[in-house]
């Protein structure tokens, strides 16, 4: 019997749960990849040459066997299943609100041939939906979930690679007009990490080397190198959070710490899993009615912010980041979406679609609810009249100001953390504008409109 096993958000060879199924139930299997348009098109530059890169990588392992395929995966799986005589197409499940629709529309034609698609596992530690409160209710609080989430197994890493799976040597005539090399790079701007496997072991075990010990106190200081950068290798499925539960450890403040943010990439996985109008929509339709600016002087505003010119060090530093790394620190990401929202009065989705567009861990459940919580119409959100201080904030992370030289070169040599309120020396910068809105106006604006909803 011959089986496809199909990669989307796990490309990787190592602790593959879908290696074992497809093995226990077919002699050969094929190995494909679908390139959809429709996830592809919204993707940026960043997060497609990543993806290229981990696919070059992935069909390396596969001794060069992986058959990469253009096209809407309703059609092509099924015509790949046709030509290889396949029984079986193996994946792990998709639980966003596209790949759900998509696997519908697999699964239904590939029952139109007597094929199963078989889904084990997922890209989460513990799957979305699996989470309830006792009367089956979702969760909306981060807390009890997680309190929940600590007690659920999460299995060990699956003994797997490359020769699990007896792969099929691809032919042209199996891909047939879909099959496409791996395109090329379309090189973003900024500058990304190493793509893979390897790489995302190899710098995961540096991090807990060097890192998880500190992680605890250092996670929100964003001019030190204290967190692990590991979105990204999770968003490709380069390894699975299994593994970095595995790596944690036990007990330690590091340990413990790095477990809580694991846990949270799937509470928002869970949360967009039962809510997925969510990704479009505010949580709390409370502030449907809440009135954001417009006009010329609001788009020139939005452009000072993704341009990093706003005249506010900390969050030009962050959103020149955003640029430079194609990612950006958690506690920034926190810092310059309040500032859209709350100082500049714009909408959460402009400034998240901004950063799918850019962020090479861009990530549908983390991101649109990472700016719901910010702007305080999400699940347990930051209560909308906690306005973060842009200044504040800069001072408190970045008490140095090392962060803000590092990414504003126009303050390079202002010392210390004076750095943050150029406007206070005696002879600022020529090339660095002044604040674009008076912060303290901008909050009480915002109260305002949050008071008269
Ligand atoms: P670490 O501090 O090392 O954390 C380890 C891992 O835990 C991360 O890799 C990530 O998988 C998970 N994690 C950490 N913090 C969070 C969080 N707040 N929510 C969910 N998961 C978390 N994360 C994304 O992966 N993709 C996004 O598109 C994304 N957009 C965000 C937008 C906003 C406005 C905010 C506030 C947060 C966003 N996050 C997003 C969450 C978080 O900022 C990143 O996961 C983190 O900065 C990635 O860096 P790291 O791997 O060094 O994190």
């Amino acid at each position: 019997e011959t089986a496809i096993v199909w990669f989307r958000r796990d490309l990787r060879v190592h602790d593959q749960p879908i290696f074992l199924e497809a093995a226990s139930r077919a002699e050969r299997s094929l190995a494909v990849f679908v390139l959809d348009e429709r996830l592809l098109g919204p993707s940026g530059k960043a997060r497609r040459t990543f993806l290229h890169r981990s696919l070059r990588d992935l069909d390396s392992s596969l001794g060069g066997r992986l058959l990469v395929v253009r096209g809407d995966p309703a059609e092509a799986i099924p015509e790949l299943a046709g030509a290889v005589g396949a029984r079986s197409v193996h994946v792990a499940a998709d639980f966003g609100p596209y790949g759900r629709e998509r696997d519908e529309a697999v699964e239904k034609a590939l029952g139109d041939r007597d094929v199963e698609l078989v889904r084990t596992g997922s890209p989460y530690a513990v799957a979305p939906g699996r989470i309830t409160k006792s009367d089956g209710e979702p969760y909306r609080v981060y807390t009890p979930f997680s309190r929940e989430w600590a007690k659920r197994d999460k299995g060990a890493p699956a003994d797997t690679d490359a020769s699990t799976v007896a792969w099929i040597e691809p032919s042209e005539k199996d891909g047939g007009p879909r099959a496409v090399k791996i395109p090329d790079d379309e090189p973003p701007e900024a500058e990304l990490p190493d793509a893979g496997e390897q790489a995302a072991h190899d710098h995961w075990e540096a991090f807990v080397d060097e890192h998880l010990e500190d992680y605890d106190d250092l996670r929100d200081r964003p001019d030190k190198p204290g967190t692990s950068r590991m979105s990204v290798y999770l968003k490709y499925g380069a390894i699975h959070p299994r593994t970095l539960l595995a790596g944690v450890g036990g007990s330690g403040k590091g340990a413990t710490s790095y477990r809580n943010e694991l846990c949270f990439r799937d509470f928002y996985a869970s949360v967009l899993w039962f809510y997925p109008r969510s990704a479009r929509e505010n949580f709390d339709p409370k502030f449907d009615s809440m009135p954001m600016d417009g006009g010329r002087s609001a788009e020139e505003k939005f452009r000072a912010w993704q341009e990093g010119r706003t005249g506010f060090p900390a969050i030009d530093a962050a959103m020149r980041q955003l640029r430079g790394e194609a990612w950006m620190h958690n506690r920034m990401r926190m810092a310059v979406a309040s500032f859209l929202v709350k100082d500049l009065h714009l909408p959460w989705w402009r400034g998240a679609r901004h950063f799918l567009d850019l962020l090479v861990d861009g990530d549908l459940p983390s991101n649109q609810h990472g700016w719901q919580w910010a702007a305080g119409t999400g699940t347990d959100a930051a209560p909308y009249f906690r306005v973060f201080n842009p200044v504040t904030q800069g001072e408190r992370f970045d008490p140095q100001g090392d962060y803000v030289r590092r990414w504003v070169p126009e303050l390079a040599d202002v010392e210390g953390k004076k750095v943050h309120q150029p406007w206070k020396l005696a002879e600022p910068p020529s090339d660095y504008p002044a604040p674009i809105v008076d912060h303290k106006a901008e909050r009480q604006e915002a109260l305002d409109r949050f008071n008269a909803l």
